[in-house]
């Protein structure tokens, strides 16, 4: 089988990549030792996802993919974006993020929103760019305990409880995560 690097140190997202990645066997960061902690200082989802692919490439010389996702709302020009971890600061508090995201939109209409997320894949050879999103809006409140970050406030298209309050399943079925590793996972399948 295919190896390939999952250049993740986030274990739930590790398990639900090899739990749709057939064919291949995926390798975890911790499993290769790798500890180091790689600063995502780019400005855009591409840039983060590239600089993390990149340093681990350079350290294995395996194919590798990473990842870098965000919440972007219209009204906020596409904010927090990249920076969906520490919006709210540094300690990259998921309370303190969704009320900083309530107070923003407070009095705004327009709440509508998307998840995005871009995984950057590369070889050596080439470096490849695949991208999911999850159209939805904000909610006026939290609801819901399931999932994390912005999932008690993020409520999907075609829904009308946020991904806090739906099962696991259903938020599988429709994330930008899910849909962006599909089509990774499309890609890769097709390449000997
Ligand atoms: P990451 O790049 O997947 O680590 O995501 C960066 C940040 O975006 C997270 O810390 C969350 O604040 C937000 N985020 C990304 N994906 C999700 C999701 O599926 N649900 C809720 N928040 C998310």
């Amino acid at each position: 089988m295919k190896k390939l690097i999952f250049a993740t140190h986030n274990q739930n997202k590790l398990e639900e990549v090899r739990s749709v990645f057939p064919g291949f066997v995926i390798q975890s960061l911790a499993a290769l030792k790798y500890t180091e902690e790689i600063e995502e200082t780019e400005k855009t989802l591409t840039g983060n996802a590239l600089l993390k692919a990149r340093s681990v490439y350079a350290v294995f010389k395996t194919p590798v993919f990473a990842d870098d996702s965000g919440l972007e709302v219209d009204a906020l020009d596409g904010a927090p974006g990249v920076f969906s971890a520490r919006y709210a600061g540094e300690d990259k508090n998921h309370d303190k993020n969704n009320e900083k995201l309530l107070k923003a939109l407070r009095g705004i209409t327009n709440r509508s929103a998307q998840f995005r997320t871009v995984i950057a894949y590369t070889d050596g050879k080439q470096e490849l760019l695949f991208e999911g999103i999850v159209r939805g809006h904000i909610a006026s409140q939290c609801s819901g305990t399931a999932g994390f970050g912005y999932d008690p406030l993020f409520i999907p298209e075609g829904y009308d409880k946020s991904f806090g309050l739906l099962a696991r399943e259903i938020k599988l079925s429709l994330s930008h995560r899910s849909r962006a590793i599909a089509k990774l996972h499309e890609h890769l399948k097709h390449l000997t």
